[in-house]
């Protein structure tokens, strides 16, 4: 068994032969992981009590003959913004260093009760904010691909242990883009399901409109396999969908002949060249495919990064008030006498606790949403985020999907733009649109720079059609052989 390389069906066929148990599997996971972790800080945590009992139980399960789930053995890693009964959640933030959640997320739930053993929980940047995993207040996370380049963010840590091999699969949460853009950066696949398919509860929000969380996974299948079994509506969230959850995984049988593809003229604007070449022969594949692609327009797209950081931000300041030093949160210890009052503890502790990226946006939401310029700034953009879907809509009268770049340039050094949040905040210029419109998006490898970073291809499309997604992003992984391709 070679753990780095391991896919799910792998896991599932090793067990039935008997090869190793899951208590083995889940030992020589966490031992790889461990041994592996210094290389690229991509984990935060390890849980490996947590990881052990659910092998015990699927094992348990397995010699009594019974049905063990279908991710039954499987190591899964989870973005540390989700929250894990008994086992820190820190959201790479100081002021929650140590806060260990009474509670465990819905999709967190779902998973192991379908046999899944969660290593540990993998770094990010702090609140989900950033796009390199440079903000995270434990340190950035280093590409496995190329050790001196980012990861991307801010999921890089669950995305970084996949291409790595440290898990099998893995979740991260996708505001703006942070579940398909560090997937592409390392070469993995990831997934941004439509808004409401899986329950936020005990995702801890950052802005609650934008926030999905997603699946990575080293092929289509994987990720597909992670999707369908934590998807469906949940009483713990109001916003979950009531849409029922098909079968992604039986419907992967290759039928994309004839659909009709756009490709989004707006989306090659300022794309790096070589990124741009990968799309392309992406593009002449589909093609061979027997699919027809036609250029199309989303006229709005220009001006998806302001409208989502202005929405992303004011939501975000409202929602980042509870961590206040009295509820969840470390509390500073200030002995400044100006600061022994309750406003002047706030302030301590929120001062000291939150990073420079969170701080940035606390204040530039909470100016958004002031007296005076709510209409100016927040109800504007509001619109413009109606305009954006849209776009969308009507580009699904005319075609079955989407087809675009993930990002504009592969991973960048470590570094490189942490001087500049503007040249940041631009590498999501393609993902954005498609959480302001709630559709269904994902990433998945299309080839190598010449340097040998890693470009995903975007797939995109009408809400509640991620049948139709993974059935096209699988007959293209399996055309070009870029399953597992990191
Ligand atoms: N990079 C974007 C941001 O910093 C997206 C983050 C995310 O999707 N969580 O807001």
């Amino acid at each position: 068994m070679n753990i780095a390389s391991l896919t799910i069906e792998q896991v599932q066929a090793g067990l039935a032969a008997r090869q190793f148990s899951a208590v083995e599997l889940a030992k020589s996971a966490l031992e790889f992981a461990q041994a592996e972790n210094p290389k690229t800080n991509a984990y935060l945590h390890f849980c490996p009590e947590r990881a052990l009992a659910a092998a015990e139980r699927v094992d348990q399960k397995l010699a009594a003959g019974e049905n063990a789930g279908p991710l039954a053995g499987v190591p899964l890693a989870v973005k540390d913004v989700i929250v894990t009964k008994g086992v820190r959640t820190t959201c790479g933030s100081r002021l929650l260093e140590r806060y260990v959640p009474p509670y465990d997320a819905t999709a967190v739930v779902r998973l192991e009760q379908a046999g899944a053993v969660i290593l540990g929980k993998t770094n990010c940047d702090e609140f989900a904010m950033g796009s390199s995993n440079e903000n995270s207040a434990f340190g950035p996370v280093r590409n496995p691909v190329a050790l001196d380049r980012v990861p991307g963010g801010s999921s890089g840590g669950s995305a970084a242990a996949v291409a790595q091999g440290t898990a099998v699969v893995a979740l991260g949460s996708d505001t703006g883009g942070s579940v398909r853009q560090p997937a592409s950066f390392c070469g993995v696949v990831g997934v941004t399901p439509t808004y409401g398919r899986v329950s936020r509860y005990g995702l801890v929000a950052f802005a609650s409109s934008l926030d999905h969380i997603g699946p990575f996974g080293r092929t289509v299948r994987d990720a597909a396999l992670l999707l369908e079994t934590m998807a469906g509506r949940d009483e713990c969230d109001s916003t979950s969908a009531f849409a029922p959850v098909p079968s992604y995984t039986a419907q992967l049988d290759g039928t994309v002949a004839g659909l009709r593809l756009g490709l989004p003229r707006e989306y090659f604007e300022g794309l790096a060249s070589e990124s741009g070449d990968r799309i392309h022969q992406a593009v002449e594949l589909l093609k061979n495919l027997g699919c027809e692609v036609r250029e199309i327009s989303l006229p709005a797209t220009q001006y998806a990064v302001p409208c989502y950081y202005i929405i992303a931000t004011a939501e975000a300041s409202s929602n980042l008030a509870r961590y206040d030093g009295v509820r969840y949160t470390t509390r500073a210890n200030s002995t400044r006498a100006n600061e022994d009052t309750l406003s002047g503890m706030y302030r301590a502790t929120r001062g000291e606790g939150f990073g420079a990226e969170c701080k940035r946006r606390i204040m530039l939401g909470t100016y958004v949403l002031s007296h005076g310029y709510y209409d100016a700034y927040y109800l504007k953009a509001q619109k413009v985020r109606t305009l954006i879907a849209e776009d969308f809509h009507k580009a699904f009268a005319e075609v079955d999907a989407i087809v675009a770049p993930v990002s504009p340039f592969p991973a960048f050094k470590i570094g490189e733009k942490l001087d500049d949040p503007m040249e940041m905040y631009l590498s999501d210029i393609y993902t954005i649109t498609g959480d302001l419109a709630g559709i269904p998006c994902m990433s998945v490898p299309c080839g190598k720079t010449s340097e040998g970073l890693p470009v995903g291809m975007q797939i995109l499309a009408k809400h509640f059609d991620e049948a139709g997604m993974f059935r096209l992003a699988d007959a293209f992984e399996k055309a070009g052989g870029f399953a597992g391709s990191n």
